[in-house]
Formats: C-alpha cells, structure tokens, sequence
C-alpha cells in the first residue's frame, strides 16, 4: 500500500470528495440487519469529517442487475448510518445526474451525502467509462477507494473512475485489510498458523498454495477435510468430497511436507445421515466412518488437538468453517475454535479471520471483539492472499 496515495496525503478541506464504501449488508423490511460494514468504514468517513471535506459516498447493495429495484435502496443505509455518525446524512435518489449534482454542490464543509445503488445501472459492473465520467461529475476530482470488499472486482466505481479523477487514494479501512492480509503473506511471529474450513478444496486451492509458503501450521475442517482424507485413502462414508481434486490434495500434502509446514486433519467427527437440524448424530474416528453416513462437523478429538496448537500460536488466520454451522449442532466446533482463537489473542497472538461463513460463525460465538482483525471481504481477501493483485488497488494513484 505504500505505493499508493491514501487519504492521508489529499487536501479535503472546502473540495467535494467521492468516497466509494462496500455498504452491501443484509436488509430486512426496510431494516439493516447487520451494520458491520457500516460500522467499519466509519473511521474514514470520520477523519473525512474532521478535515473538512464535502463527502459524497456511494456503494452497491446486492445484485439488483442494473435495474432500478427499491428491494435494493440504500436509503435504510442512510438511515443507520446517520444513527451511527449522529449526525445529518442527505440522499439523492440517483447515483448520477442532476439531482445527485445539484446536492453535492449544496454541501458544505464536513457535510454528507449518500447517493443511491452504484448497482441500479449496468454501467458500474461493466466499468463503463461513460458512466465512470457521470460519477466523477459529483467531486472536485478527488477520489477514496473504502470498500476493500469490492476492490476485486474492475467496475466503474472502483476502478473507471480513478481515470476520470486527479488523486485516487485509499482509505483507513483499505489500508488496514492490506496492512493485516499483507502480514499473512510475509514473515509473521511463528507459530503461525492457518486454520481452513468451508465447503471446497479447489475454491481455496490457490490460498493453500500460496499460504503453504509463509505458514508453519496448517489445520483444515469443513467438508474440504474430506477430499485430503480420501486422498489418503480413508473411509468418508457420505461426506462431501471432490473426487476430481484428489490429486490436487495429495499434492497440497506433499508440498506441506516438502515446505516443512505441519499439516492437521480431523481425527474425529460428528456424522449424521442426513444434514438437518435435530437429526439422529453420532461421533466416531474418521477410520470408522460407516458407508451410510455423512461427517458433518469436526468431532472432539480434532477439535482438542487443534486448541492445543492454537494455544501456543502467535500468528493466527482462520477462513472457513469446520462444520455446516448453519444447521444445529454442527456448529459446536467452529464456535470452539473461535473461543480459543480469542484466548491465544488475549495472550498476545495476532488473530485474523476473513470469510463470511467464518465471520457469521465468529459473530455466533460472542467472541468477535478479541479478534485483532475481522476482514470485511470475503472474495477480495481470499483474491489478495491467493497472491492475485486486486484491480481496485491497482487502479489507485501512485506515491
Ligand atoms: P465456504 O463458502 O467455502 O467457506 O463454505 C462454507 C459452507 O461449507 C457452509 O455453508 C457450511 O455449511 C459448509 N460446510 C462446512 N463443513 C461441511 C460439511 N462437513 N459438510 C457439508 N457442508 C459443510
């Protein structure tokens, strides 16, 4: 990030200022139902704030397919976000044009104005250089990219209109998600290490890589456990396996050996017959895995000895859940493992969670506010930490 200009380094005071947020958060009958990403562009909007600058904000919500869909205002945002600033917030209803204008024009220094879906024309995720012109119509060429979130993708918003401005620069929270995910990928205090869950080996597969290089753990659960038990030939009964990518995880294995990374399967874990909640559930080893039966969460044995390496971590990064969280009681070991996650931090090990099922499930925990660092992106994390350099950023002006 040091290459890059950050707000820092503009001139705000008394110059209107475009600042592109990641607002996409869930909305339930006109109510915001989690404010976390609100919460955490706040630090920019404020510093924005103090040096005076006229702020024009603007973020997506949802995919509303370049329509105009009210499903997906944002005006419930600019609701919350008043609350939460506990100060004025003014709404154009329109992202570009007169009346968005016209209203960035009457700001006065420190005042606000949050402008409608970026996301209710095509323009924006087909990074159309017309509409990234229109955007830029609403500031005094100056330009603060905010939303780490969306920073991997190229749209009009994030990466257009820093052709269209004089200075693009990042914001307080661009710069944190950077400085943090950016540690994973040097030389952080050791023990370090990486603890993986979810769904899939081949969505993760370059994070593996790439993490195999700087790590000196590597704990994996979730369904993506399975593919590397296979690979070592042992029974998983029904459980979610990716039989296409056995030669991928047997590789991973390898590299872990060859990179002197020690690498941790489940022993044990809790099976069931079918996913759902209140369902008949066992434990057993993963050796004695019945044919008719599914693993579906990390069992007891796995989730001691992973507690047991996580308490003598001084680096910790976790992405994934270790079971279908979602469904009761397959949640039990990544609410564990969250909890100890937060001991080892309050110990002094620096903590990192990124991923939105990981984060629902630290969230679910109660644990969140020992965590050094929470990750807002999900997508443009995992790009980041695969070693892929993320458009947004790129776009940015040079130092
Ligand atoms: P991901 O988006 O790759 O992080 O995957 C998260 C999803 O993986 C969640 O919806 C979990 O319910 C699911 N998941 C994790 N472990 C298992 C498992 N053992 N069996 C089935 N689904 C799982």
């Amino acid at each position: 990030m040091f290459y890059k200009l950050t707000i820092d380094d503009l001139t705000l005071r008394g110059r209107r200022l475009f600042l592109r947020v990641d607002f996409n958060v869930p909305i339930e009958a006109g109510r915001v139902m989690d404010d976390s990403r609100i919460r955490a562009a706040l630090p920019t909007i404020r510093l924005a704030v103090t040096r005076g600058a006229r702020i024009i904000i603007a973020s997506h919500l949802g995919r509303p397919n370049g329509k105009v869909d009210m499903n997906y205002s944002l005006r419930p945002v600019s609701r919350r976000l008043k609350e939460l600033l506990d100060r004025p917030v003014d709404f154009a209803v329109d992202c570009i044009g007169t009346e968005a204008i016209q209203k960035s024009r009457q700001l006065s220094d420190a005042q606000i104005l949050l402008v409608e879906n970026l996301r209710f024309y095509p323009g924006e995720e087909a990074n159309d250089a017309g509409f990234s012109q229109k955007l830029a119509q609403l500031c005094d060429a100056i330009y603060v990219n905010d939303a780490f979130g969306a920073s991997h993708r190229a749209h009009a918003s994030i990466v257009g209109i820093t052709k269209c401005v004089r200075q693009a620069a990042g914001g307080s929270l661009l710069q944190k998600e950077l400085q943090y995910l950016g540690m994973l990928m040097g030389n952080p205090p050791k023990p370090y290490l990486v603890i993986l869950g979810g769904a899939k080996v081949s969505d993760k597969i370059d994070v593996i890589q790439n993490l195999l290089k700087s790590c000196s753990h590597m704990l994996i659960g979730g369904a993506m456990a399975y593919t590397f038990l296979k690979a070592q030939g042992l029974p998983v009964g029904k459980s979610r396996v990716e039989d296409d990518k056995l030669d991928v995880a047997k590789q991973v294995i390898e590299l872990a050996a060859e990179k002197n990374v020690k690498l941790l399967l489940p022993v044990d874990h809790v099976i069931a017959k079918e996913l759902r909640k209140g369902t008949e559930v066992r434990i057993c080893s993963i050796r004695e895995t019945p044919d008719d039966w599914m693993g579906l969460d990390i069992g007891p044995a796995t989730v001691d000895n992973y507690s047991k390496e996580i308490a003598t971590a001084r680096t910790i990064f976790w992405n994934g859940p270790m079971g279908a969280f979602e469904v009761p009681p397959f949640e039990r070991a990544s609410l564990s493992l969250a909890h100890f996650i937060a001991e080892a931090t309050k110990r002094g090990a620096t903590s990192i969670v990124g991923g939105g099922d990981s984060v629902a499930a630290l969230h679910k925990s109660g644990a969140s506010e020992h965590i050094t660092h929470v990750s807002t992106g999900g997508g443009a994390s995992l790009e980041l930490l695969a070693g892929r350099p993320l458009p947004g950023i790129e776009a940015l002006s040079n130092h």
